[in-house]
């Protein structure tokens, strides 16, 4: 071949809503050689891999496996597995991604109510328990950290709401899980799902996924069989469980990646790296300030790893993220839905949240504006 086009790849500072900066530890993950999937030393990783998502999900629950997918088939993983058709569920949205829940739930056959709070405002817990307990559902479902609007919602505070027995709980970590606390044990969480490519640092393609005792015997007396081959946990636990009977082919090497991206997690200590996130945060807030900008969230609810700003009047947002992209050579998101050509969306999630790119970003924006 004359050209290969993977030569031209340039090296751009990613600080979007995702995908994140991979560190180079875990690019050397992904080239170790490929084994099997069922080949012994395999296993052995694969073991360590569910003890370390249990670690960084603060969970003891059995079923832990990365699901082979980005953040999105962990989600439908969630509902396809927990829902049969006429269940009702009650999906909290105050953004893409718990709109993003409806349609998933709604293509399942659910009775599907929702609860819609302004985007860029949390969900409020009152309002949610009042809901509660007029409803037989079987399932909750919210976003923690919404990254289309940086808004943190409250999911110890709902979790902890009265609900009926079989009400089970389903948080959506993909944007918190690596970057702020998340307990899913202590929250009274069921269900949980993330996604590598934005505060683990490692490229989109697995979905970390656990369900507690509660949702595994949900899973086990199903009236009828998972609507979904792929996706079908009953099965995959197979694979990842002592039987180590073949679903479907292990991402060998993406796994090696997301053990890789964990072991450097708990290397650095996750107090630190939670208070890195929270620095980095304070410190571009201050930055953004400075230089007039306002922020969408207000402070107590915003997402350490996701900031929104508005972008000025008479000036055209996309023009400017295209300019830090040619000239700087940084990405940034624009914002979604209502929120399309009004905000900026600016990550600092994991290996990337550190004070040397706030600075960088800083003065890149200051010469765009
Ligand atoms: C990114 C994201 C998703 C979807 O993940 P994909 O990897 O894009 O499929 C879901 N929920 C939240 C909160 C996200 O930030």
């Amino acid at each position: 071949m004359e050209r290969n086009l993977l030569d031209n790849i340039e090296e751009i500072l990613l600080m979007g809503p995702g995908p994140s900066c991979v560190p180079p530890e875990v690019y050397r993950a992904l080239a170790r050689p490929t084994l099997g999937h069922l080949d012994a030393y395999f296993l052995t990783i694969m073991d360590e891999l569910k003890i370390l998502m249990r670690r960084i999900m603060n969970t003891e629950n059995d079923l832990a496996v990365p699901v082979s997918g980005t953040g999105s088939a962990g989600m439908e993983a969630c509902f396809v597995n927990l829902l049969e058709p006429g269940d009702r569920v009650l999906v909290l949205i105050n953004g893409v991604f718990g709109a993003r829940m409806r349609e998933v739930a709604s293509r399942l056959g659910a009775e599907v109510e929702v609860m819609d709070f302004p985007w860029g405002t949390p969900v409020i817990p009152s309002l949610v328990g009042e809901k509660l307990q007029d409803g037989d559902y079987r399932l909750l479902a919210v976003v923690h950290g919404e990254t289309s609007t940086g808004v943190a919602n409250p999911v110890a505070e709902i979790g902890a709401l009265p609900r009926q027995d079989d009400c089970l709980y389903l948080v959506d970590a993909v944007t918190s899980l690596g970057g702020m606390e998340v307990k899913m044990d202590a929250w009274g969480i069921d269900a949980l799902y993330s996604g590598t490519q934005k505060c683990l640092s490692c490229p989109p393609g697995l979905a970390p996924l656990s369900f507690s005792p509660r949702a595994t015997a949900r899973l086990n007396s199903r009236r009828g069989k998972v609507p979904n081959w792929y996706l079908d946990l009953s099965m995959i636990v197979d694979y990842w469980g002592k039987k180590r009977v073949y679903h479907h082919t292990a991402p060998v090497n993406m796994l090696y990646g997301l053990y890789q991206a964990l072991e450097i997690i708990f290397a650095e200590g996750i107090e630190e790296v939670f208070a890195r996130h929270r620095r980095c945060h304070a410190l571009l807030v201050r930055g953004l300030e400075e230089l007039g900008l306002r922020m969408v969230v207000d402070e107590p609810f915003r997402l350490p790893m996701l900031n929104t700003v508005y972008c000025p009047t008479g000036v055209d947002e996309a023009a400017v993220r295209r300019r830090l992209r040619t000239e700087h050579r940084i990405e940034i998101g624009g914002g979604l839905g209502p929120l399309a050509g009004k905000i900026w969306r600016i990550g600092l999630m994991g290996h990337g949240a550190v004070e040397e790119n706030v600075g960088r970003f800083l003065s890149a924006l200051r010469a765009t504006l």
